[in-house]
């Protein structure tokens, strides 16, 4: 059930790409590959996306959850002090940043704590937000991974910015408006992802710390935002915050840095610690449900390529 490289390793596989004509191109060959495997195609799934803008630390983060997810429940998941971080390739620089979505090609199958046994997809969801053009390129992709998973992490860099949400905003209308009509709330688990968080005196590191930081943030807006934060308590059925320490200079500045544990702070590696289980453990993970229905990797499969014609339009 691998998307196999020659070497046979797992890998990152690109299913979406918003192309220079503003074009969406499905992969969809390589999408059945993955969804369609014959161990996961009719398991309920589970799909975790980290969304955001390049350039913020989101494959950094994905590879520590790949690690997590291969060694299941093992408590030295974070693994050796000296092993460079491996899995979907950051640092960028080489490279093109492509807007669109990359899935990793393992499924993994997780025993959730009532005996189910459930698969776990793992999403990256990458655009720009510089000009108009790329803004809705980004906005459409944001809002199709939005649909298409169970648990939406927005990764963002410092803060919650008026930008951010108004963002947020507009993923979430893209993806409203393309949802058929239900009384259900059409998106599930929202969580925000604070990267750099550098006021833990205030609101201290974490999930508890970023709930207030987010209830305050939501709150302290202009009146025009105000709609804003309706807005997306009316889209997900349940919305978090966890604020991430800095990594640490070797990690943000070092052009040499492997993503070596012991080169990267001690206060980032122990809310790592704390993070990535909140995310991942398998008591934590939200099944996919549509309209109130939980979802196989193969009915996975046929949204992901209905949502795709909406846009293609
Ligand atoms: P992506 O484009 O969002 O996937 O970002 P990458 O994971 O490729 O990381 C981009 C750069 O940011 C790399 O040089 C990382 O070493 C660095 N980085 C990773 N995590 C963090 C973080 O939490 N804070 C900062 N400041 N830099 C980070
Ligand atoms: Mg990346």
């Amino acid at each position: 059930f691998l998307e196999e490289e020659p070497d046979g390793r797992a890998q990152p596989v690109q299913v979406l790409v918003v192309k220079d004509d503003h074009s969406f191109e499905l992969d969809e060959a390589a999408l059945s590959r993955i969804l369609l495997a014959e161990e996961v195609r009719d398991r309920e799934v589970v799909a975790v996306s980290v969304a955001g803008a390049f350039r913020k630390g989101k494959s950094f983060l994905m590879d520590f959850m790949l690690r997590y997810m291969y060694s299941q429940g093992s408590d030295d998941w974070l693994g050796d002090p000296d092993d460079p971080l491996v899995g979907f390739s950051w640092r960028g620089g080489s490279e093109r940043e492509t807007t669109g979505i990359q899935i990793w090609s393992e499924v993994f199958l997780v025993d959730k704590p009532d005996g189910r046994k459930v698969a776990v997809l793992l999403m990256d969801t990458q655009g720009t937000f510089d000009s108009q053009s790329t803004l809705r390129d980004s906005a459409t992709v944001f809002a199709l991974s939005t649909m298409i998973s169970s648990m939406q992490v927005y990764n963002i860099s410092q803060n919650v910015q008026e930008d951010d949400l108004q963002h947020l905003q507009l993923f979430t209308e893209y993806g409203r408006l393309a949802m058929e009509e239900t009384f259900l709330k059409p998106f599930q688990s929202l969580i925000f992802l604070v990267r750099d968080w550098s006021f833990p005196y205030e609101f201290p590191y974490g999930q508890e710390g970023g709930m207030k930081f987010l209830e305050k943030r939501l709150k302290n807006q202009h009146e025009e935002l105000q709609n804003v934060r309706k807005h997306i308590h009316s889209c997900f059925t349940n919305i978090s915050c966890f604020l991430m320490p800095h990594p640490g200079l070797k990690v943000a500045t070092n052009p040499h840095f492997d993503g070596r544990l012991k080169e990267i702070d001690r206060d980032f590696i122990s809310n790592l610690r704390i993070l990535v289980p909140w995310l991942l453990s398998p008591q934590n993970l939200d099944l996919k449900e549509i309209n109130g229905n939980n979802i196989t990797c193969r009915g996975l499969l046929e949204y992901f390529k209905a949502y795709i014609k909406i846009y293609q339009g």
